[in-house]
């Protein structure tokens, strides 16, 4: 049932957040991911195998995001032949001990059951240090053109629908999840996965979305097109194209972007694998709670990365500074990027060589995510100037990312927007 009118607290909170006022002193960074699959949809390893990669590589929180489900209930999976490099029961077993591990004989063949995530939170979270947030992967299309909403911090899953188009199905499934925040009152997020894949998703379709705030600026996975194709327009530039275009239709909205793993193999580490470790968000927030975590992403006090650290990332009303953790040997690049508020808001069409029209991005003036200022340095200030929409900072380090989801990808991150108020 629908109560108007009565919002907990978590609302008031994650309202009161939007101001980009500093957080409070005791806040830290927490790392985690918001992408990741397991053997509860299209994962190759048991949800607690896959969680505890996690919980040992350092991060905080995670995500188990697998495709229109939470999980819960009782499902059970056949394993592959155990040459096949994929999950095996030796290894399951020798993790968490015989006595966790449940099988069953049908016919010839054994089967196992999956943990629900009550039991593997049970296992595995512990206060302060570890912490695993229900979600779920809406997958859904329109036509040809997948159309991927995650949802975080979920209650119950939503079931993938679809709409009259690419953004009206999107739209569908960020209404779902801001209906379900509403009527619950627990804290939650939806955010647009991989635009690039299938190339189904514009940015004009992401401007003119509504009540959403988050989209992958990098997605690990390496069938999604982060760098577009020559032709369309890769995230990075995408992002710069929906701030434009949005903070013109809706002022004061903007778009975050977020770094995901979207994992799916944990068995063979590979550039062409969807392997973990890839990108990831570093939170600030008082404590390692779900809805303070969403209240720290709500009013943009996260950067992305796929490997550079952070000290800190300071805004001021009409100030970005970011201060980098150094690394020996590395060197880092610090580009402001931003969009005035007079920019040219003529665009044409892509028209590809063969003639045929698709649904893509549109082609903007330079002006749209332009660099502001470049430093080549550890530490750098952006002071805004009066005719900016917004800045945010891109930083590149000269180390190679390992196992990147491309040979030459060198280390990111990313800052989210500083919005001119008016
Ligand atoms: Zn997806
Ligand atoms: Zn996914």
């Amino acid at each position: 049932m629908l109560i108007l009118g009565i919002l907990p607290e978590t609302t008031f909170r994650a309202a009161a957040a939007l101001s980009p006022a500093a957080a409070a002193p005791t806040s830290r960074y927490w790392k985690g991911n918001l992408h990741t699959h397991t053997l509860w949809s299209d994962g190759d390893d048991f949800p607690e195998m896959v969680a505890d990669w996690y919980k040992a590589h350092g991060y905080h929180f995670l995500a188990l995001s697998d495709h229109n489900l939470i999980q819960e209930g009782e499902k059970w999976v056949r394993l592959p032949p155990a040459s096949d490099k994929k999950a095996s029961l030796s290894s399951y077993r020798m993790k968490f001990g015989a006595g966790w591990v449940e099988t069953r004989e049908v016919g010839t063949n054994t089967e196992v059951r999956l943990k629900t995530l009550g039991e593997i939170r049970k296992l595995l979270e512990e206060r302060g240090k570890f912490l695993m947030i229900p979600a779920s992967e809406i997958t859904s299309n329109y036509k040809v053109w997948p159309v991927h909403v995650n949802a975080t911090n979920l209650r119950y899953p939503i079931p993938a629908s679809t709409g009259t188009n690419v953004l009206d199905t999107m739209q569908r499934s960020v209404d779902a999840v801001l209906f379900q925040r509403r009527t619950t009152g627990q804290a939650m997020i939806p955010h647009i996965n991989h635009p690039n894949f299938g190339w189904s998703i514009t940015a004009e379709d992401l401007a003119d979305l509504r009540g959403e705030k988050f989209f992958e600026v990098y997605n690990g996975h390496p069938e999604v097109h982060n760098e577009g194709d020559g032709t369309r327009v890769g995230t990075e530039r995408m992002w710069d194209i929906i701030l434009a275009l949005r903070l013109s239709k809706q002022p004061g909205m903007p778009t975050y972007g977020l770094a995901v793993d979207d994992s799916h193999r944990y068995h063979q580490f590979s550039p062409s694998e969807s392997n973990p470790g890839r990108g990831w968000i570093m939170v600030r927030s008082p404590r390692l709670q779900a809805e303070d975590l969403i209240a720290g992403l709500e009013r943009g006090d996260f950067y992305s990365t796929t490997g550079v650290e952070l000290l800190d990332v300071h805004r001021e009303k009409r100030s970005l500074r970011v201060r980098i953790k150094q690394e020996a040997g590395v060197t880092y690049t610090i580009r402001f990027i931003g969009t005035p508020k007079s920019f040219d808001r003529n665009s044409t069409p892509i028209v590809p060589k063969d003639g045929r029209p698709y649904a893509t991005t549109r082609r903007y003036s330079p002006e749209v995510g332009k660099t502001l200022r470049e430093v080549e340095g550890t530490s750098a200030t952006y002071e805004f100037k009066g005719d900016e929409m917004y800045v945010r900072a891109l930083v590149i380090s000269s180390k190679l990312k390992e196992n990147g989801h491309s040979k030459t990808e060198t280390e990111r991150a990313w800052t989210q927007p500083l919005i001119a108020l008016p």
